[in-house]
C-alpha cells in the first residue's frame, strides 16, 4: 500500500472492455480499492485480482450509495493511504458527477488524476459508422440528457431540435414519448432516429427508425436503457453507404 493515498477517476469506455485506455487499465492494476458504477464492464475488475471492489452504482432505480456516501468513502480510504480508483462508464466528463468528487476530494487537500475514457455518445456512433459531423452538412453535435436532475426532459432538446446538429440523447428512454413530442414540433415525421441499447456489447440491440414511429418502434423492439437516442441525417448517412456507391467518392 502506498504511504500516501491518491484518487484516480477513470473512464471505462462504452461497454466493450477492450475500449478502455492503456492508462486506465494501468490505474486499475495499481488500485487498492475500486469503486465502480453500473455501466462499467465487470470484466475490467478482473485485471486486478487483489484490489478491494465496491459497487456504488444504482440498483433498480435506487442509489446503492448516495453521492455524499461515495465522496466520504473515497476520502476516508485515501486518508488510509489507499489508491482509490473511481471507475465510471464512458468518459468521466460526460454525465458522470466527476466534478462533485473532484471538489470534495480537493477540500481535503487530495489531488485527483483524471483518466479520460471513450464516451458512449461518440464511441457507439463511431462503431456504427455514424458520422456525427460531416463536412458541410452536420456541423455540430448536441449531446444532452433526456432526464434532468429534476426528472424532467431537458429544455435543451427544444433548442437542439431547432438546429442542424446531430442530437445524441443519453438517459432518454423513460422520457421517449416527451422527447418525440418535443422534436416533432421542429422536425418532420420522417426525420431519422437510431436507438442503440448496450452499445459495443455482445447483447447490443439497435434499431433505425424515424421521429413519427419512434415510440411505437421502441415498444415493438423492446428497446430499453441503457440506450442512446441519435437523431439526425447522420444516422442514415454512414460510411457503409459510401463504400457501396459505384463511383469512387471525390473529396475536396
Ligand atoms: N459517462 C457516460 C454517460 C453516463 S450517463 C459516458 O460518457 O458515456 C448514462 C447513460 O449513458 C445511459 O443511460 C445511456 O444513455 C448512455 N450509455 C452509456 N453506456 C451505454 C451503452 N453501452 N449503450 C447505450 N447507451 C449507453
Amino acid at each position: 500500500m502506498p504511504d500516501k493515498g491518491m484518487l484516480s477517476l477513470v473512464g471505462a469506455g462504452p461497454g466493450d472492455p477492450d475500449l478502455i485506455t492503456v492508462k486506465g487499465l494501468r490505474a486499475i492494476a495499481d488500485a487498492d480499492l475500486i469503486l465502480y458504477d453500473a455501466l462499467v464492464n465487470k470484466q475490467l475488475l478482473d485485471s486486478n485480482p487483489v484490489a478491494e471492489k465496491h459497487y456504488v452504482g444504482k440498483r433498480k432505480g435506487q442509489h446503492a450509495y448516495s453521492q455524499s456516501e461515495i465522496n466520504k468513502l473515497i476520502v476516508s480510504n485515501i486518508q488510509r493511504g489507499k489508491h482509490v480508483v473511481r471507475l465510471k462508464g464512458g468518459d468521466v466528463s460526460v454525465f458522470a458527477r466527476a466534478a462533485e468528487e473532484i471538489e470534495y476530494a480537493s477540500f481535503f487537500g487530495i489531488q485527483t488524476q483524471v483518466i479520460p475514457g471513450i464516451s458512449s455518445y461518440s464511441g457507439i456512433a463511431a462503431q456504427h459508422q455514424i458520422p456525427l459531423t460531416r463536412r458541410c452538412e452536420y456541423e455540430s453535435i448536441w449531446v444532452t440528457t433526456g432526464h434532468t436532475c429534476k426528472g424532467e426532459i431537458s429544455e435543451d432538446i427544444k433548442h437542439a431540435a431547432q438546429s442542424s446538429a446531430t442530437i445524441v440523447i443519453l438517459m432518454g428512454m423513460t422520457k421517449i414519448k416527451d422527447i418525440q413530442t418535443e422534436l416533432l414540433k421542429y422536425k418532420s415525421e420522417d426525420y431519422p432516429v437510431a436507438i442503440v441499447q448496450n452499445g459495443t456489447l455482445p447483447n447490443e440491440k439497435h434499431h433505425v427508425t424515424n421521429l413519427g414511429n419512434l415510440v411505437e418502434d421502441v415498444l415493438k423492439h423492446d428497446l430499453q436503457s441503457p440506450a442512446l437516442i441519435i437523431v439526425g441525417h447522420a444516422v442514415v448517412d454512414n460510411v457503409c453507404k459510401l463504400v457501396s456507391t459505384t463511383s469512387i467518392p471525390q473529396f475536396v
